[in-house]
């Protein structure tokens, strides 16, 4: 399977969510025995490469892709939150979106102090989401060294400006 192969796994979706948004849905590319498998065990040697103590996925899609290279590398898990989920007073942190506001949410107790961190998302687009989670991460004490996309849309610069925060980028298809 090669990164040709699994880009011709992702379905493009126009006019989701919004009119003029043209969506990569990698729904059909987890729904493909041999091409989830590949897209996991690329991502798993690169975060071994890496030398990461854990694993951070971000809520939803990321959760995917996240726990099964935690699971195939050995390392743990730590879910990268919508708000209001976890079960603990939680670390928040507010990012923009092109209309208004979002935010994640880590649970503060998650990550040793000083652990390297490896984070995990399906997609980077203005880098926000990654750049919002790299920060929480950060506060919560882990070191965040890398992150790891299965897509990356180079058009609009968020590995340059989460490169700027000073994690390395890496991805699988663009
Ligand atoms: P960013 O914050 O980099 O602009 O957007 C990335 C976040 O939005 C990721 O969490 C990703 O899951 C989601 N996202 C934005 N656009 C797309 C898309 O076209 N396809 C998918 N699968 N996710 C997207």
């Amino acid at each position: 399977m090669t990164r040709d192969d699994l880009k011709a796994l992702v379905r493009s979706i126009p006019d989701f969510p919004q009119p003029g948004i043209l969506f990569r849905d990698v729904t059909t590319l987890i729904g493909d025995g041999p091409g989830f498998a590949a897209a996991v065990a690329m991502l798993s040697e690169k975060a071994l490469a890496a030398e990461a103590d854990v694993i951070a996925g971000i809520e939803a899609r990321g959760f995917i892709f996240g726990a099964a290279v935690a699971a195939r590398t050995g390392l743990g898990f730590v879910p990268v939150r919508k708000p209001g989920k976890l079960p603990v007073p939680a670390l928040a942190i507010d990012y923009a979106l092109e209309y208004g506001t979002d935010t994640l949410e880590i649970d503060p107790g998650a990550i040793g102090e000083g652990s390297r961190v490896v984070l995990i998302d399906d997609l980077i687009a203005t880098g926000g989401t990654a750049l919002a989670a790299t920060e929480l991460i950060r506060r919560a004490g882990g070191l965040v060294e890398r992150a790891l996309f299965v897509i990356d849309l180079p058009d609009l610069g968020g590995a340059g400006r989460l490169r700027e925060a000073g994690v390395t980028v890496d991805w699988l298809i663009d």
